[in-house]
């Protein structure tokens, strides 16, 4: 049976080829499909991570407006954050609102691509969609937010790190909300996202990392963690205050970099899983008859 190496007949379940005497760890050499993608179709032909996708381009597509959306919303913070060093060190005047703009447009690219992923395929459960939902409903309360925080703040008091003017009180309790929705979107589309990674590390050989999202959400806590020391300043003596608004910018600059980073890996693993899912499916009742015809005729596997 099912040892180290398949001692019997089992017919791949994308090509049909004989994977006789191959290691359960190796691939189909006609096709590249994972040995044990074929044991998981005979095992379990229901399981999820095989159910074809609805509409494999659009649940493709709608992974990338998802990442690629967020990634834009980031990296005009840091184009925002860029204009302000420049214009603190004197070199312009520059105070783009359409970076703000252009962040606001990602987040609701991303916002669509989410919605994409509620539903990929009928496989999903009522709740797991219902979870999605609830992410997906979240990035409305996030897109006012960021709109408070990059538009309504900064344009008021356009040096929110190195000189914070205005309500600086109220710009740090916005950011730390727009982490909590941020966490609640992640809570809500990460398995969506998992479950159509997992096609990819059954699928294919190539492996995708499955803690990218809560790397993520480990870098927001640190740089909420910054916002919240920027809020305890307004309640401690002057003599410290000083002392904390300066950690307060250091450690927000640390979250905000790990942050950039794990959103570039995950923008990679969408990318990476593209080709994946945009495949034709593996095609699983038929071919698992097949299977149970073929195995009838040479003796069981
Ligand atoms: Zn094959």
């Amino acid at each position: 049976m099912i040892a180290r190496q398949l001692t019997g007949a089992l017919y791949c379940i994308s090509c049909g080829y004989n994977l006789h005497g191959l290691s359960i760890r190796s691939s189909c050499p006609e096709c590249g499909v994972p040995v044990r993608a074929t044991i998981l179709g005979i095992v379990d032909p229901h399981a999820e991570e095989l159910t074809p996708l609805s509409h494999p381009r659009l649940t493709a597509i709608g992974l990338l407006m998802w990442s690629f959306g967020a990634m834009i919303s980031v990296l005009m913070v840091w184009c925002m954050r860029s204009a302000e060093v420049l214009r603190d060190i004197g070199v312009s005047a520059w105070m783009p609102s359409r970076f703000a703009w252009a962040g606001v447009g990602g987040l609701m690219i991303s916002m669509i691509g989410a919605a994409t992923l509620i539903r990929p395929h009928p496989g999903v459960t009522r709740r797991e969609a219902l979870r999605c939902s609830i992410g997906v409903s979240l990035y409305a309360a996030l897109l006012f937010v960021y709109h408070a925080i990059y538009i309504g703040h900064d344009v008021i008091s356009p040096s929110p790190i190195f000189a914070p003017g205005g309500d600086a009180l109220g710009r740090s309790v916005l950011r730390v909300l727009m982490f909590l929705l941020v966490a609640g979107i992640v809570w809500g589309v990460r398995p969506a996202a998992l479950g159509l990674a997992v096609r990819s590390v059954i699928v294919r050989t190539g492996r995708v990392d499955r803690q990218s999202l809560l790397a993520v959400l480990a870098s927001l806590g640190i740089a909420a963690l910054g916002d919240l020391l920027s809020i305890a300043t307004h309640f401690s003596p002057v003599s410290i205050a000083d002392i904390i608004s300066i950690v307060s910018v250091v450690v927000i600059s640390l979250g905000s970099v790990l942050f950039t980073v794990g959103m570039v890996n995950i923008c990679i693993d969408t990318v990476r899983i593209y080709p994946v899912l945009v495949r034709p499916g593996v095609g699983l009742g038929d071919i698992f008859e097949t299977n149970q015809q073929k195995t009838r005729r040479t003796g069981g596997i």
